[in-house]
């Protein structure tokens, strides 16, 4: 008997990005995918039917009323596995958000069980539009991830975000939506964001991480089969259904929180950056200059991850390094290894390309005894990927 292959509908909708989708769809195909497109009228201005059938390997859907039926969108929309939708433009943004039903594309998404991938492409201004951040909003609140778009060459003379991302990008984003079920009945605890340390009621200390990589991981172990508990602070993302939020600012707040919601959990992951000092003396009312220039008091915050180390039981534990300096990032994080007591020590570098605000990563992993098991460069959902991976064959091999 052949194997189900994985199935994909394609959402192709009416944007000049509509000829890189191509590109997509092969690529997709070359990685075992049985990809059905539904296109949508305005995007046959761009990409001809026969090529999409072509590359597809499958007859193309586009109109709400072709082979009634079928109920097509029934259909396509109960046996996917994952529906990709690029270009996402504007208007099919405000469409979803919307839950509007009038066509093929829309019907499908209504009737869908399954992950639903976006990969938006516009000009900047209308990426920035108020009305398409809100609709932005709404979906990733629904669940939907949101693959780019990235800043680069637009289809004019101009530059900007919106650019669609890469290929690769996207077609990896999809296949990590096609995940095992290998966190079942998995108990999994994430930090995530970085924690701000009162100066005063309106002033912190913080730092630069936004919290992407962190709902990255608590995303993909829940599609995964884990139960998760995210412990973010001052995230900059929103976090989708289904994830147990615990809000926290400062670090001492972190540390109360993992005390409560990880020690006993089956796998914690302390992906947040956290404050590593906090003011002694913080003012209970706003400082003002006529009180002269402060002096900032800095004592040090506890290590929540060295601590939580030290009792952690049967708990799987990964820890993050995040390093400037590429040359001794490994050496660096193998001593953090040693110095913390996890299970895997994820080193990532922090520069103008990859880590916090970016959408790239560039990471390295350490086993316990401090040596480097395995590299990534790519996408955070990649790079989430690649670390579950990792810490599920740990687990199936200690078991
Ligand atoms: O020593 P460094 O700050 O690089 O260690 C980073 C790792 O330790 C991260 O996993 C972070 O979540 C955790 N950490 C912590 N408590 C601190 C500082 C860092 O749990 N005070």
């Amino acid at each position: 008997m052949t194997e189900r292959r994985p199935r994909i509908v394609v959402g192709l909708t009416g944007g000049i990005a509509a000829y890189k989708v191509v590109t997509v769809i092969r690529g997709l195909v070359e990685r075992g995918c049985d990809v059905h497109v539904i296109a949508s009228e305005s995007s046959l201005n761009f990409v001809g039917l026969a090529t999409l059938e072509a590359i597809s390997r499958n007859p193309v859907s586009v109109g709400l009323f072709d082979g009634v039926s079928e109920v097509k969108h029934v259909a396509l929309g109960q046996s996917a596995d994952v529906i990709l939708i690029a270009p996402a433009t504007a208007n099919i943004m405000s469409h979803l958000a919307q839950g509007r039903a009038d066509t093929l594309l829309l019907t499908t998404v209504l009737a869908a069980q399954c992950p639903i991938v976006i990969a938006p492409a516009m000009h900047t201004e209308m990426w920035e539009n108020s009305g398409t951040i809100s609709n932005l909003n709404t979906l990733i609140d629904r669940g939907y991830i949101v693959v780019g778009p990235e800043t680069g060459r637009l289809t004019g003379e101009d530059s900007g975000v919106g650019r669609l991302s890469d290929a690769d990008d996207i077609v990896d984003a999809v296949i990590s939506q096609l995940a095992p079920h290998d966190f079942a009945g998995v108990n999994a605890v994430v930090s995530a964001g970085g924690t701000r340390e009162p100066i005063d009621p309106v002033r912190f200390i913080g730092n630069r991480s936004t919290g992407v990589m962190g709902i990255q991981l608590a995303t993909q172990l829940k599609r995964r089969g884990a139960t998760v508990t995210v412990i973010g602070a001052n995230l900059e993302v929103s976090v989708p259904r289904g994830l147990k939020l615990v809000k926290v600012s400062s670090a001492q707040e972190m540390h109360e929180a993992v005390k409560e919601y990880a020690h006993g959990a089956d796998v914690f992951i302390s992906a947040a950056a956290v404050g590593d000092y906090r003011v002694a003396n913080a003012s209970d009312s706003k400082l003002t200059k006529d009180r002269g220039t402060p002096t900032l008091q800095l004592i040090e915050n506890p290590d929540i991850l060295k601590e939580f180390c030290a009792a952690k039981g049967p708990t799987f534990v990964v820890g993050f390094a995040a390093e400037t300096e590429p040359s001794t990032l490994v050496e660096r994080a193998a001593s953090k290894v040693r110095m913390k007591g996890v299970d895997v020590m994820v080193a990532n570098i922090i520069d103008d390309d990859s880590g916090f605000g970016n959408t790239d990563a560039d990471i390295v992993l350490l086993d316990t005894s401090g040596n480097v098991v395995s590299k990534y460069h790519g996408s955070k959902s990649g790079a989430a990927e690649h670390i579950l991976d990792y810490v599920s064959r740990q687990r199936a091999a200690q078991q």
